[in-house]
């Protein structure tokens, strides 16, 4: 395709402003698909980011459009995840685009992601087309939105589109302005191939499908390609794209956007970013900004049966095939017995991970709190030299007298709020050590900017931040690099024994409030027996919180003494019963649900 009739875009936009409504339409007014294909939306094609509302991994769709100059143009619709702990996925697919629709809410108005999108398309030098969605709607409010995204934003909006996604107003306009306001890609035929790998998943029938970006030459099948950064070879088989449904094509040339096959049998080999180059005649250097992702948030995932142990197995490694960012290694636990330690890129990727191995895998899960990585300078000791380490998870916390320093990651962090809901949120970012960095009014909102600690923000950041502002406030964060810490290992013991799932690394100003929490907490949770139970939270050998669980003076066959034998009976067998679902720790019995509810906090 001649280079001047292709058109490389995004849609980027604030969750639930009607990106993918949006998608759907383009793709049903260029003839992508028939009325019944529409039923649902298309480009969300996940359980789990259709109920909730979100794009997880990026697809892309080829349109073909004729617009009002009687020319035939290709538009590559390259979808965006929608989340920040995605981020590294959406900036790739920004570099695969020379623009981006800018889709705000007409009622709702510039939120932090809408925000955290924009300055990245800007950073890609995209030519960014804004449209206003919604204008249906009663509340909508075009011109105030067109203000705040000359205020806010700092991009004209004069002639930005008002749309209705749902009953297709505007659309014409948005593939006209598609056309005429975004540049088409440049690209040199005759050079040595370079493609960028803009995403890859695995298909039950197709094996692993690599999305790509055509820079420069011409990809085919039967052609030897090499991954430059990961340094290995394969041979083309399947070159196409997607339309949305999947069509194969004799070539992909500069400029152009689709997918390819080559017999690759695990996503974990194709690692976004990567360049692709041909075997014989490769490109003189590797397309820039490529990097490795790391995961950043663990936690244990245990079976509450431990019978289901290789269930688990098997089950995450199906899902690690589709998912080359999240890690996991074998574990074991005194207290949860045998599960795995797992590495996520943020915490809502922790949750859908682990709503997938409840739901479509049938697991029934414990999940530990959730650590940040930290990094450990150690001392030298007689047998080794001082060194660096990083600690995935608080049982491995090497004896404190090694510790020279430890440090823990730090984030910047863009909150929108109505004015209202200020104050309490001022003081939630100040409880998790947040340190203010900026703080504007627009349009009777506020933007905050805070740094604070990733450890106070994993636990239940983001949902209190929703309660506090009744789903008002917009969160958006970045990391900014390590910062040394006055942090210290905090174990609870039961009995007098520390449960290694319940140890947390946390802030010494915060361990007194968090230790006696847990402790008011597992009093509760824990059942009597028939001795005191002694619960403490404790910082090396010093017990900062204590809470006792008094003896139970007689057992449950007590009161049928004499009578009855089967009601005696029956008793002890449901006895049994709810014993399964406890761990023995010592000589006391701990729920499971006492290990998932203490690690609640609020
Ligand atoms: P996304 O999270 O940005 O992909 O947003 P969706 O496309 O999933 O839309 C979020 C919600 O807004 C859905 O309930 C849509 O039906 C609704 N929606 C999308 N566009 C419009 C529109 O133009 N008008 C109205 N009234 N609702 C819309
Ligand atoms: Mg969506």
């Amino acid at each position: 395709t001649e280079l001047s009739k292709i058109r490389n875009f995004s849609i980027i936009a604030h969750i639930d402003h009607g990106k993918s409504t949006l998608a759907d339409r383009l793709i049903q007014r260029t003839g992508g698909l028939s009325e019944r294909e529409m039923s649902s939306q298309v480009l969300d094609n996940m359980d789990i980011e259709k109920e909730r509302g979100i794009t997880i991994k990026a697809q892309t769709v080829r349109l073909d459009y004729t617009a009002k100059d009687g020319q035939a143009y290709i538009l590559n619709l390259m979808d965006t995840p929608g989340h920040v702990d995605f981020a590294y996925e959406v900036s790739r697919s920004l570099a695969a685009c020379e623009g981006a629709l800018l889709v705000v809410d007409a009622a709702q108005g510039v939120e932090a992601q809408t925000l955290a999108n924009v300055y990245q398309s800007i950073e890609h030098d995209h030519e960014i087309v804004p449209v206003i969605n919604k204008i249906d709607l009663p509340a909508a409010e075009p011109d105030k939105v067109k203000a705040e995204i000359e205020d806010i934003i700092g991009l004209p909006a004069d002639d930005a589109v008002l749309a209705s996604a749902k009953s297709g107003i505007g659309i014409d306009e948005i593939l006209e302005a598609i056309v005429h306001k975004i540049p088409p890609p440049k690209g040199d035929r005759d050079a040595p191939l370079k493609a960028m790998l803009v995403d890859s998943w695995y298909d039950p029938y197709l094996g692993v499908v690599i999305l790509i970006r055509v820079i420069d030459g011409v990809i085919k099948k039967g052609q030897s390609i090499k991954f430059m950064q990961a340094g290995t070879q394969h041979l083309v088989d399947r070159v196409g794209a997607f339309r949305p449904k999947i069509e194969t094509l004799p070539e992909l040339g500069p400029g152009e956007v689709g997918f390819i096959t080559a017999q690759i049998k695990e996503i974990a080999q194709t690692r976004v970013g990567d360049t692709i180059t041909d075997v014989k005649r490769p490109a003189a250097e590797a397309l820039a900004g490529f990097k490795e992702v790391q995961p950043v948030v663990f936690c244990g995932l245990f079976p509450v049966d431990a019978a289901d142990f290789e269930k688990l197995r098997e089950s995450i490694s199906k899902l690690r095939l589709n998912d080359a960012s999240f890690s996991f290694e074998m574990e074991s636990s005194a207290a949860l017995g045998f599960g795995f330690r797992c590495g996520f890129l943020g915490l809502l990727h922790l949750e859908i991970i682990q709503e997938r191995l409840t739901r479509e895998y049938d697991l029934d899960l414990i999940t530990t709190a959730p650590s940040v990585v930290y990094r450990l300078h150690l001392r030298h000791t007689k047998d080794e030299a001082a060194k660096t380490i990083e600690l995935h998870n608080p049982a491995d916390m090497p004896d404190p007298n090694r510790i020279e320093s430890i440090e823990e990651p730090w984030i910047e962090a863009t909150i929108y709020v109505p004015d209202e809901y200020l104050g309490p949120i001022l003081k939630l970012c100040q409880d998790r050590r947040g340190i203010q960095k900026n703080l504007t009014y627009v349009a009777g909102r506020a933007q905050l900017t805070y740094e604070l600690p990733l450890n106070e923000v994993v636990f239940d950041f983001y949902d209190r931040l929703k309660s506090i502002s009744r789903g008002y406030a917009s969160f958006d964060y970045h990391q900014i690099g390590h910062r040394e810490g006055d942090l210290v290992k905090m174990n609870i013991l039961v009995n007098a024994e520390a449960v290694d799932a319940l140890s947390m690394i946390v802030h010494r100003s915060q361990a007194e409030a968090r230790g006696r929490h847990m402790c008011e907490r597992l009093k509760d949770l824990i059942p009597r027996h028939l001795f005191k139970i002694p619960i403490q939270a404790a910082i090396g050998g010093k017990v900062i919180a204590r809470e006792t669980i008094a003896a139970l003076r007689k057992d449950v066959t007590a009161k049928c003494y004499g009578g009855d034998a089967t009601r005696k009976r029956k008793l002890l067998e449901k006895q049994k019963e709810g014993k399964k679902r406890m761990r023995e720790y010592g000589s006391v019995s701990i729920p499971q649900e006492a290990f998932i509810a203490a690690l609640r906090m609020g």
